[in-house]
């Protein structure tokens, strides 16, 4: 008995994990669609895991970034930082423009109407100063305790550049410990690589579960009755991704494969997809930039915690689509004027929604009363919301991982010779070399 049980677990793990995750995520949209509601009762498997991916987040963030700190100086993050954000605005104002595009050819919710009268509370244009002195944290434990990734991002860079100072100008005695401490940090990020390691085998369940349970809840109907917002929607993702990510930011700049990029990618996005939070793929983003994509600790640790929190092209589109949505369900269209008016807000409020499941939705609310538009459409669309969520949480995975390759390669700090930029053949060819 335990010998059959031993083989069944070393022919399970002889399956390669990315076909185990595969088959998960297919098998548990099938089980959602068949089962529906019911399926509701395995979701703690999924929470289990979106737990378990959030409560490595934070560590993760502080120890890959101090050890980043000790290869980066201030000016070279200054750098890095000035062209992540310049790419990740550029990216997403083009996914707003991709969206509208979309929404006006695919003109969603003519021939539907918007059901009761409903009121609630828009959520407000963030005010830019407001956001510029939050990136500043009062209480640096009360922002690891809330989860606040760009707070704890801005004391982990203070701290690790007080390190690298420290270095410099210190007693011998002092130097040892900062050593002692670039040291620890190190060290226990590798840990954390391999906590992450064993949550994404946990994964393969957490994945089915939630995928199961997402579309357990929405069901084959409101996929027929939102149908045309979600092709809309769907194609323009995919149009983003293959020509902004792919086209653009892979062969453009990186002169590199897109498919080759999109490979090294897939846990991430799988994993995207299916917890619908980009802050809780982070662990995974970062170990797929890592591992596959050959980046260096010192580019990701930082750009990709920030990309986790105000980079959503996804978000950003989704709004250009649900606003042209909103504007049909009433039967107006949208000027020229309203439809520029949409790139500035849906800009703003991607940077300011936060990278968990849903708030891309709240932050809809906001753009609907720029525009003047009824609020009632939040709760129309919010049935279906979780797959379009998908969608997005995915869209700004890619994002992230595509703007983070081009920055590594503008700063020498990718291996596009290694991971997964070669192909099998290549990888033969090296390991025949070798021998
Ligand atoms: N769920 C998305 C994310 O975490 C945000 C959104 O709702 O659009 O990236």
């Amino acid at each position: 008995m335990a010998q059959e049980k031993q083989s069944f677990l070393h022919s399970y793990f002889k399956i390669p994990f990315i076909q185990r995750m595969a088959v998960a995520f297919v098998l548990g949209i099938i089980a959602g669609l068949i089962v529906g509601e019911p399926i509701t009762v395995i979701q703690p498997i999924g929470t289990m895991f979106l737990r378990l991916l959030q409560m490595v987040v934070i560590p993760i963030v502080i120890f890959t970034l101090i050890t980043a700190m000790k290869k980066l100086t201030p000016n070279q993050l200054g750098r890095v930082g000035g062209q992540t954000l310049v790419l990740y605005i550029a990216t997403t104002a083009v996914a707003i423009i991709i969206g509208l595009i979309m929404a006006n050819i695919f003109s969603p919710g003519t021939g539907l109407t918007l059901p009761g009268d409903f009121t609630m509370d828009p959520a407000e244009v963030p005010n830019m100063i407001d956001v510029f002195l939050n990136i500043v944290p009062s209480n640096v434990f009360n922002a690891m305790a809330q989860a606040q990734i760009l707070q704890v991002l801005t004391f982990a860079i203070i701290f690790g550049i007080g390190l690298a100072f420290l270095r410099e100008t210190a007693s011998d005695e002092i130097k040892k410990g900062v050593d002692v401490l670039f040291l620890m940090t190190e060290t226990a990020s590798e840990v954390m690589f391999k906590i992450v390691r064993g949550v994404m085998e946990f994964g393969v369940f957490g994945v089915f579960a939630l995928l199961a349970t997402t579309f357990g809840n929405t069901g084959p109907e409101a996929l027929v009755d939102f149908g045309v917002l979600i092709l809309a929607f769907v194609l323009g993702v995919l149009i983003h991704m293959a020509l902004v990510y792919g086209l653009v930011l892979n062969v453009v700049f990186l002169k590199a494969s897109p498919l080759r990029f999109f490979n090294g990618a897939k846990d991430a996005l799988l994993t995207a997809f299916a917890t619908r939070s980009s802050a809780g793929t982070l662990p995974i983003t970062m170990k797929v930039a890592e591992d596959n994509l050959k980046i260096d600790e010192s580019v990701y640790s930082f750009t990709l915690p920030l990309g986790a929190t105000i980079n959503m092209d996804g978000t950003a589109m989704y709004q250009g689509v649900a606003a042209v949505f909103a504007a049909n369900l009433i039967g107006e269209s949208l000027t020229l004027a309203q439809q520029v008016t949409i790139v500035t807000t849906a800009v703003l409020a991607s940077i300011g929604t936060a990278g968990v499941p849903g708030a891309g939705l709240i932050m809809l609310s906001m753009v609907l009363t720029q525009l003047g538009l009824p609020l009632g459409v939040v709760a129309f669309v919010a049935g279906v919301d979780p797959i379009l969520d998908a969608f997005r949480t995915m869209n700004n995975i890619a994002g992230d991982l595509s703007v983070t390759s081009v920055v590594a390669k503008w700063n020498n700090k990718i291996d596009l010779n290694a991971g997964a930029w070669v192909g099998k053949t290549e990888k033969t060819l090296v390991k025949k070399d070798k021998k």
